[in-house]
């Protein structure tokens, strides 16, 4: 039998309407789309009659199918020959297992494609306005993860970055705010730098709070901040008190 194609795709950030043409394509086309759990749903809609829809979705900390098993039904549809979707929340290399499943369809000779989305602390800090680099405050952007906190094979160095980078943008860090904040200040970053969390971010229940490294563990608290929340450290938050401001002569987008 011919063997079908695996197409690796990112659904952006979470407002539906942040997705590629390209991968908007891929959806209608599909014969199995398989979802994870910050895909918004809506996207869904748009397959064709008849396709089959797999919820793949985990939840910090609770995994409702197994990776290996995603892996294994991926190459399994594939080598069926099924046009396969395997949609993922924000980009599918960032943060997503896309690389991993990528090697999985490859390695069985299945042909495939990633097609790359927005991701979220791309898109969730475009509509906070915060630019991630800014001329005269940020040149460069890290893109962590918080959940490694405490690894011993690959841990994030949080003392080279409190050094050497301007913004920082973490993933999966909000249960771990406070080794974080404790982490950045001991390296050597200001306790007034400025710092955002943005929760659900481009979505309609996008809540954005702002501190500065001192408070934020304990707004966080107070907040009540939830998944899925990116934490963005660094001068360029305040670029968006700047726009509030403007914005109160110009309407735009920003809220
Ligand atoms: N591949 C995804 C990241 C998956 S890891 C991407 O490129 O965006 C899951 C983490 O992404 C969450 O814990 C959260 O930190 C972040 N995230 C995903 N969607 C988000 C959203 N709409 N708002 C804020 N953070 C989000």
């Amino acid at each position: 039998m011919k063997p079908g194609m695996v197409s690796i795709v990112g659904a952006g950030p979470g407002d539906p309407e942040l997705i590629t043409i390209k991968a908007m394509r891929r959806i209608q086309d599909a014969d199995i789309i398989m979802y994870d759990r910050l895909v918004n749903e809506e996207l869904l809609s748009y397959a064709k009659p008849g396709a089959r829809r797999i919820y793949c979705g985990k939840s910090p900390g609770c995994h409702s199918m197994p990776q290996d098993k995603i892996e294994q039904l991926l190459v399994q549809y594939g080598a069926e020959g099924y046009r396969v979707v395997r949609l993922k929340g924000g980009d599918p290399f960032v943060f997503g297992r896309g690389g991993e499943e990528a090697l999985a369809v490859a390695e069985a000779g299945i042909p495939y494609e990633v097609i790359p989305g927005i991701t979220s602390a791309i898109g969730a800090a475009a509509s906070a306005g915060i630019p991630l680099t800014h001329r005269g405050l940020a040149a460069s952007l890290a893109i962590v993860t918080g959940s490694r906190c405490h690894e011993q094979n690959a841990p994030v160095r949080w003392d080279e970055l409190a050094r050497g980078v301007d913004t920082i943008a973490v993933y999966m860090g909000v249960s771990q705010l406070g080794f974080i904040r404790e982490q950045l200040l001991l390296h050597g970053k200001s306790a007034a730098t400025p710092v955002a969390l943005l929760e659900n971010g481009t979505t309609a229940r996008q809540r954005i709070i702002t501190g500065t490294l001192d408070n934020i563990d304990k707004l966080a608290v107070a907040m009540k901040v939830t998944n899925p929340a990116l934490i963005i450290i660094g001068e360029v938050v305040k670029v968006r008190e700047q726009l509030l401001h403007l914005q109160n002569d110009v309407k735009s987008q920003i809220v």
